[in-house]
Protein backbone atom coordinates (compact mmCIF):
# COMPACT_ATOMS: atom_id res chain seq x y z
CA UNK A 1 0.00 0.00 0.00
CA UNK A 2 1.17 3.81 -1.33
CA UNK A 3 1.90 6.11 1.90
CA UNK A 4 -0.63 7.96 0.28
CA UNK A 5 -3.10 5.77 0.43
CA UNK A 6 -2.18 4.36 3.93
CA UNK A 7 -2.09 7.55 5.16
CA UNK A 8 -5.78 8.48 3.96
CA UNK A 9 -7.39 6.04 6.19
CA UNK A 10 -6.79 8.52 8.88
CA UNK A 11 -9.99 10.54 9.40
CA UNK A 12 -7.98 13.40 11.19
CA UNK A 13 -10.44 13.13 14.53
CA UNK A 14 -7.50 13.45 16.88
CA UNK A 15 -8.05 11.05 19.30
CA UNK A 16 -5.05 8.75 19.17
CA UNK A 17 -3.26 12.28 19.97
CA UNK A 18 -4.04 12.06 23.70
CA UNK A 19 -1.68 10.82 26.36
CA UNK A 20 -1.87 7.45 26.84
CA UNK A 21 -1.33 4.83 29.89
CA UNK A 22 -0.45 1.27 29.24
CA UNK A 23 -1.40 -1.48 32.63
CA UNK A 24 -0.93 -4.95 32.85
CA UNK A 25 -1.19 -4.98 29.04
CA UNK A 26 -4.28 -2.59 28.54
CA UNK A 27 -4.11 0.56 27.13
CA UNK A 28 -6.06 3.63 28.61
CA UNK A 29 -6.90 7.06 27.05
CA UNK A 30 -6.45 10.02 29.06
CA UNK A 31 -7.98 13.44 28.68
CA UNK A 32 -4.33 15.55 28.22
CA UNK A 33 -3.90 15.86 24.32
CA UNK A 34 -0.57 16.51 22.70
CA UNK A 35 0.67 19.38 22.93
CA UNK A 36 1.02 20.04 19.66
CA UNK A 37 -2.96 19.11 18.90
CA UNK A 38 -4.95 21.91 17.87
CA UNK A 39 -7.87 21.48 19.88
CA UNK A 40 -10.15 23.08 17.24
CA UNK A 41 -9.19 21.39 14.13
CA UNK A 42 -8.19 18.82 15.65
CA UNK A 43 -4.64 18.41 13.89
CA UNK A 44 -1.18 18.03 14.63
CA UNK A 45 0.23 21.44 14.62
CA UNK A 46 3.81 19.74 13.77
CA UNK A 47 2.39 17.08 11.64
CA UNK A 48 5.72 16.89 8.82
CA UNK A 49 8.09 17.15 11.63
CA UNK A 50 6.17 15.12 14.72
CA UNK A 51 8.19 12.23 14.75
CA UNK A 52 11.33 14.75 15.08
CA UNK A 53 10.13 16.90 17.36
CA UNK A 54 8.23 14.58 19.28
CA UNK A 55 9.79 11.39 19.71
CA UNK A 56 7.03 9.63 22.12
CA UNK A 57 4.83 10.18 18.43
CA UNK A 58 5.51 7.07 17.28
CA UNK A 59 5.11 6.06 13.50
CA UNK A 60 1.85 4.51 12.48
CA UNK A 61 3.26 0.72 11.04
CA UNK A 62 1.13 -1.89 10.70
CA UNK A 63 2.61 -4.00 13.60
CA UNK A 64 1.40 -1.05 15.69
CA UNK A 65 -1.94 -1.71 15.04
CA UNK A 66 -2.26 -4.59 17.21
CA UNK A 67 -0.93 -3.01 20.16
CA UNK A 68 -4.21 -1.26 21.21
CA UNK A 69 -3.36 2.30 20.46
CA UNK A 70 -5.91 3.37 18.83
CA UNK A 71 -10.06 3.72 19.15
CA UNK A 72 -11.57 0.82 18.30
CA UNK A 73 -13.61 2.30 15.47
CA UNK A 74 -10.61 3.97 13.98
CA UNK A 75 -10.30 2.96 10.13
CA UNK A 76 -6.83 1.30 10.62
CA UNK A 77 -8.15 -0.87 13.33
CA UNK A 78 -11.98 -1.81 12.58
CA UNK A 79 -11.68 -4.61 11.12
CA UNK A 80 -9.12 -6.01 12.67
CA UNK A 81 -11.13 -9.41 14.85
CA UNK A 82 -10.67 -9.05 18.46
CA UNK A 83 -9.14 -6.03 18.81
CA UNK A 84 -8.06 -4.45 22.16
CA UNK A 85 -9.03 -1.06 21.77
CA UNK A 86 -8.14 1.07 24.53
CA UNK A 87 -10.08 2.15 27.96
CA UNK A 88 -10.60 5.55 29.15
CA UNK A 89 -8.74 6.18 32.12
CA UNK A 90 -10.87 7.45 34.96
CA UNK A 91 -8.91 8.27 38.05
CA UNK A 92 -10.15 7.20 41.25
CA UNK A 93 -11.14 9.64 44.24
S1 LIG B 1 -7.79 7.82 15.77
FE1 LIG B 1 -7.45 6.99 13.71
S2 LIG B 1 -8.65 8.30 12.35
FE2 LIG B 1 -8.40 9.41 14.29
S3 LIG B 1 -6.54 10.68 14.03
FE3 LIG B 1 -5.90 8.77 14.98
S4 LIG B 1 -5.29 7.45 13.24
FE4 LIG B 1 -6.55 9.12 12.40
Amino acid sequence: MSNKLWDDRCRRCGRCCYEKIEHNGQVYYTDVPCLHLDLETTLCKIYSERHLLQPQCLPLTADMLHRGILPGDCPYVSEIVHYNAPELFVEEV
